[in-house]
């Protein structure tokens, strides 16, 4: 049986026949066990958040597919199902009812658009029909309908050959209760698990390239991204904030609705200025993020922070400085890309859409008093010891209860306000 979150296929009306669908293939693995019905609503979720000013929007759960039932521009609404994490693939769908002359016309007619797509009148090109029953009361069986709808197709475009094996043109057919489903394009879509179905994080992110990419790929895996950025105002200007507002407004394609924290960051870097030294700045500005993002991750309901670290990128991100700076938190930190070369990273952040704001020349906080010779192998006690030198639990509350938060949703609305002081 199909069952519908909205409309029901079983019973749609001829209306409902002419509306656009998307279908939408999710990944096979994440489907296994009990959550697959938390996983199917929450990727509905995201993608009605995605769509949410298309008219008349509304999703069909089926057994391993959602159908997209929208009126409006298509391939605006096809480009935003492929952001959406959890997708392996998304084809344009004609629906018509289940009866074999009508299979038969459409398939006839998406033809036509793929022949005049490629400039073509049939003559050499391949193709092959191939047929599903979802269930299994049509009268024809699927090579059975493969053999009609092909012969049907043939009898208009007689140049065509048929072959089964990569053929350049594939008319799907799906065959349901009463209606029947055709596409012949399919889409790549992002992969990964629904946002939100692996619950929150909290994601450090600079201005720089890697930490909207590390965002991007831990909402891959499902995670809700809490974004947090430490502005050094009044020694950064204001442009640096708005250059990670911008980014965030970026990666909120990919996740619906998203909150930045923004923490001002001067008053602590004043104090490990005045009482550590020099070469020690850097690993104490980094732990004192750390935990700034522990409380914040409390203060969310977040289990793991998230930051762009790259072993090895640069000389201060070493394996004995991501020990010392992790230490500082008791909160998983997340790595997603302790392993890719610097030139991966940037292809991901094109593909993304971040590259263009992260290279805007915008200084970040750790600019602030850098050390001309940052140390290499940061020691825990050492940077403890430093930190007993000045009140930094102080500084640290100080710093949360004056963040101010930024909420963005994929439909470009945006907020501003300070943190409430509870
Ligand atoms: P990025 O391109 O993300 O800035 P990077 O290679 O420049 O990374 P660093 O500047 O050393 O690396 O920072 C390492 C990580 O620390 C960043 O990826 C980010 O997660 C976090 N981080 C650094 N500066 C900030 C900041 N001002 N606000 C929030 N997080 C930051
Ligand atoms: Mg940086």
């Amino acid at each position: 049986m199909e069952h519908g979150t909205g409309t029901d296929l079983l019973v749609e009306s001829d209306q409902d026949l002419k509306m656009s669908r998307i279908l939408v293939r999710y990944g096979e693995l994440a489907l296994r066990g009990k959550n697959r019905g938390e996983y199917e609503k929450l990727l509905a979720l995201n993608i009605k958040r995605m769509l949410a000013d298309f008219e008349k929007v509304s999703i069909t759960r089926m057994r391993g597919r959602l159908i997209i039932h929208c009126s409006g521009e298509v391939s605006e609404a096809m480009d935003r199902v492929c952001d959406a994490f959890g997708v392996h693939s998304v084809s344009p769908c004609f629906s018509v009812p289940a009866k074999i002359e009508a299979i038969r016309a459409e398939a006839v007619r998406l033809m036509g658009e793929e022949l005049s797509e490629r400039s073509s009148d049939g003559s050499g090109v391949t193709f092959r029909i191939q047929t599903r029953r979802a269930e299994k009361v049509f009268p024809m069986n699927s090579s059975e309908i493969n053999r009609d709808v092909g012969s049907a197709v043939l009898d208009v475009y007689p140049g065509l050959k048929v072959k089964l094996k990569n053929p350049e043109i594939m008319v799907e057919v799906e065959v349901r209760t009463s209606i029947a489903h055709l596409y012949t394009k399919r889409l790549p879509g992002p992969l990964g698990l629904p946002v939100t179905s692996a619950g929150k994080v909290v994601s450090l992110l600079s201005g720089g390239i890697d930490s909207p990419v590390a965002s991007y790929l831990a909402m891959k895996r499902g995670c809700e991204v809490v974004l947090i950025n430490y502005h050094s105002y009044p020694f950064i200007g204001e442009a640096s904030k708005e250059k990670v507002i911008a980014l965030a407004r970026r990666l909120v394609k990919y996740q619906p609705r998203i909150r930045l924290h923004i923490i001002p960051f001067a008053e602590i870097q004043k104090e490990v200025k005045r009482t550590a030294f020099e070469s020690y700045r850097t690993v104490l500005y980094r732990r004192a993020m750390q935990k700034i993002a522990g409380r914040i991750a409390s203060i969310e309901g977040a289990l793991a922070l998230v930051t762009g670290d790259c072993l090895g990128q640069v000389a201060s991100q070493s394996l004995e400085n991501l020990h010392c700076i992790g230490s500082a938190t008791k909160y998983q930190v997340l790595r997603p890309l302790v392993s890719y070369d610097k030139t991966e990273v940037i292809d991901i952040a094109r593909r993304i859409g971040t590259f263009d704001t992260s290279i805007l020349p915008e200084p970040d906080c750790c600019t602030v008093f850098q050390p001309r010779r940052p140390v290499i192998r940061g020691v825990v006690a050492k940077a403890e010891e430093l930190e007993a030198n000045f009140d930094l639990d102080r500084l640290i509350q100080e710093a949360v209860e004056q963040r101010e938060i930024v909420r963005l949703d994929c439909q470009g609305r945006e907020s501003r306000r300070m943190a409430d002081k509870s």
